[in-house]
């Protein structure tokens, strides 16, 4: 472990430091009704210990709740008559309702979630041979505005709470065939998820305890625009990171992603070697090849020149269409031509094949304006996922 002061730490802490707060750290509620999924086991200890009970009674909770997937306390036969009258007027179990559930041709699943006060969110499960991905949202639309982005066409509407980000993980699993399981999770859905550090980084917590879901916390990836403040999370919860990078140097960046004139690509690949040097794992960039603007040789060999003294590796995303779009997809050759002359150059490439986008699934292709796609079919009450959707396909989102 690295035991250099972190220069991007406040207060000057050590990395271990970091790695023993709390995570997050911020305020909570004492009264009931709220959330069972808004809170992280340290959560619920001080909450129950407000209401007189002991520590341990929270791995019971946890254990009937995200193991055995029971809700209803009088079925939790360890717990006193007394205590599971109380329980009933603290806690709700309310998940966000699917809305629509769509298939792709490809085994690509898409839900919409609604999530009250008529806002609704999108999330993505992505089949491939030996994994499962399903990508989140953290937010109701998104202020980052790059400009590529479907999603930054949608102004920040709200920050989901993280009861809403876990309601995503726990219906999307619920929704799936017996023995089947979500293997990674990527927040690459809608909105900024450094934008929304509290609820994103409570409910990784909450999805990796072990008296719980008990998810890996290696497979779950945080991808971020570049809030270069906040990705220090990132490496503190033992997430992966994947940083937006879309542009080969400062001038074609911030043509597209209006968030590099407040933190440039120096300080943005700074914070991603720190990253890399704490933790030892290769940063992802994404690139989104956009034609005409991104996709040509001599910007392959800028990109490969500006991250070659990071450690790390590097998906090529053609861009996908969606209405108003101001750019193009660039044609199949040059899309390979790009991804040939990174190999050529000896870069960790990954080319990813855009899934899922008769269903408008892909990439940059959510929004919460479902009413806009007609014709998209609705399958919500059909059996889902044949073996076969697996077989043909790897994941769009590679994160190999
Ligand atoms: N806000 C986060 C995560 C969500 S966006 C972020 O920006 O990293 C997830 C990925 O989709 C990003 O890498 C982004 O560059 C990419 N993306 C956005 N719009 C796209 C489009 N139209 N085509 C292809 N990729 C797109
Ligand atoms: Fe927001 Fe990410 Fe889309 Fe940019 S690419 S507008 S940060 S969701």
């Amino acid at each position: 472990m690295n035991e250099k002061l972190v220069p991007w730490a406040p207060a000057q802490m050590t990395f271990s430091d970091y790695m023993s707060q709390p995570l997050p750290a911020d305020a909570i509620r004492f009264e009931g009704p709220q959330s069972f999924y808004g809170l992280t086991m340290m959560d619920l200890e001080k909450f129950i210990a407000h209401h007189g009970k002991e520590k341990y009674r929270t791995q019971q909770l946890y254990k009937w709740v995200y193991e055995k997937k029971v809700t209803d306390f009088e079925q939790m036969s360890n717990l006193s008559k007394d205590f599971r009258a109380e329980l009933k007027s603290l806690f709700t179990f309310e998940l966000p309702k699917v809305l629509t559930h769509l298939k792709s041709v490809d085994g690509t699943q898409k839900f919409l979630f609604d999530m009250g006060d008529r806002q609704t969110v999108e999330a993505v499960l992505i089949p491939s041979d030996d994994r499962m991905t399903l990508c989140i949202s953290s937010e109701v639309g998104c202020n980052m505005a790059c400009r590529f982005c479907f999603t930054g066409k949608q102004k920040l509407k709200r920050r989901l709470k993280t009861e809403e980000i876990v309601g995503q993980f726990l219906q999307a699993q619920a929704l799936l065939p017996e023995g089947w399981r979500i293997t990674n999770i990527v927040f690459m859905g809608m909105g900024e998820p450094l934008d929304n550090p509290e609820a994103v980084f409570k409910s990784i917590e909450i999805l990796c305890n072990d008296w719980g879901v008990n998810f890996s916390r290696r497979k779950i990836t945080v991808s971020t625009s570049g809030i270069v403040p906040e990705m220090w999370r990132i490496a503190a919860s033992k997430t992966r990171l994947a940083v937006s990078l879309n542009g080969y140097d400062d001038e074609s960046r911030t043509r597209v992603m209006p968030i590099n004139r407040r933190w440039d690509i120096t300080e943005l690949l700074n914070e991603c070697r720190q990253y890399t040097r704490l933790t030892k794992d290769l940063v992802t960039f994404e690139y989104v090849l956009l034609k005409g603007i991104s996709d040509q040789i001599e910007h392959a060999r800028a990109l490969h020149k500006l991250t070659r003294d990071v450690p790390c590796k590097i998906n090529i995303i053609p861009f996908n269409e969606h209405p108003g779009a101001d750019f193009q997809r660039p044609s199949d050759d040059t899309i390979e031509a790009f991804h040939a002359e990174l190999m050529r150059l000896g870069v960790h490439v990954l080319l990813r094949r855009t899934m899922g986008r008769d269903i408008f699934a892909a990439c940059g292709q959510l929004t919460s304006a479902y009413k806009e796609h007609p014709g998209q079919m609705d399958i919500s009450n059909s059996n889902l996922g044949g073996k076969h959707v697996a077989d043909s396909r790897r994941g769009e989102l590679g994160l190999r």
